[in-house]
């Protein structure tokens, strides 16, 4: 496995191994690897000739300095495991060359980023949008491989691939859980452990109202009680938001034919880490 931090060099290794005809798949990610990215990992395997993992803390996704600065950070065994799961770059840009003096470009997804993570995070997909343009411009994948820990996010960069004529595919991969049923996430190894116990309550909200969807009940504001109802007994963590939506992000007050995303995002008391989840009810996902 190599790891490169430009894109010039990159681009040369992978136009090159594009030329001998193999296909590349991309996992962009933040670092701090987890199970839920090696998932993805080994699913690009399975889809493509060379893997290429991105490994950037972005700054301009960021809405708070402080959640930027805490992000964990752990550049030397994210390498190993990424070895481990098979892929073939680490591309890891420094922010300086990312966003050199001058950069001023941002690609802007419009009305699917207005609603949750979009209001709760104003700016943060325009970084989101911008940074995977960029990072598509030089991991030249030809699929790319998403969680759907990050519902919105996927459907804002399918939304993004579609409008641009990108010749990506972009493939989503469901969530992968801790045993109790926590979304795995980079922020989670920053809860206190009373937090992390409290925790488990965010998706038993979540899956108590996926089984009343599944037993009949479509209607949004039944199916935000239960979860909030859930969410009432927790000591440590409070409720930014609970929202049905459909695939364009906007709110819903019953499930459609093509299916709704259920989400929610959480803020702990004591360590101020945020964590979002959700459920799809129904087709979402196809
Ligand atoms: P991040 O490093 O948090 O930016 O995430 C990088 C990629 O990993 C994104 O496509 C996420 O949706 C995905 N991801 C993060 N956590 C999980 C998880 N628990 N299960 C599946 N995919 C995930």
């Amino acid at each position: 496995m190599k790891t490169v931090t430009t894109p010039q060099e990159l681009q040369k290794h992978l136009i090159k191994l594009k030329r001998d005809g193999k296909s590349v798949a991309a996992v962009p990610t933040m670092g701090a690897l987890h199970e839920g990215h090696l998932a993805l990992v080994s699913k690009a395997k399975e889809l493509a000739d060379v893997v290429v993992v991105s490994i950037f803390v972005n700054p301009i996704q960021f809405n708070e300095s402080s959640d930027f600065d805490s992000y964990p950070r752990t550049f030397d065994v994210d390498c190993e495991l990424a070895q481990e799961k098979g892929a073939d770059f680490v591309y890891a840009p420094t922010v300086d060359s990312m966003y050199p003096q001058g950069f001023d470009t941002t690609v802007s997804c419009g009305g699917i980023t207005s609603e949750l993570e979009g209001a709760a995070r104003p700016g943060h997909f325009d970084g989101v949008t911008t940074v995977v343009l960029k990072l598509f411009s030089a991991m030249l994948p030809d699929v790319a491989v998403f969680g759907q820990k990050d519902a919105q996010q996927l459907l804002v960069i399918s939304k993004m691939v579609r409008d641009l004529n990108l010749p990506v595919a972009i493939v989503a991969h469901p969530t992968v859980r801790e045993e109790d049923g926590l979304a795995q996430s980079s922020r989670n190894r920053l809860l206190t452990a009373p937090e992390r116990e409290d925790v488990v309550k965010i998706s038993q909200g979540l899956f108590a109202a996926q089984k009343s969807y599944e037993a009949g009940e479509t209607k949004s504001d039944v199916l935000v009680t239960l979860v909030r109802d859930v969410y009432s007994t927790a000591q440590r963590f409070s409720v930014e938001y609970i929202a049905l939506t459909n695939r364009a992000c906007q709110p819903v007050t019953t499930v459609p034919q093509e299916g709704a995303l259920l989400s929610v995002a959480c803020r702990c008391r004591e360590s101020g880490v945020r964590l979002i989840d959700n459920v799809a009810l129904g087709a979402l996902w196809g």
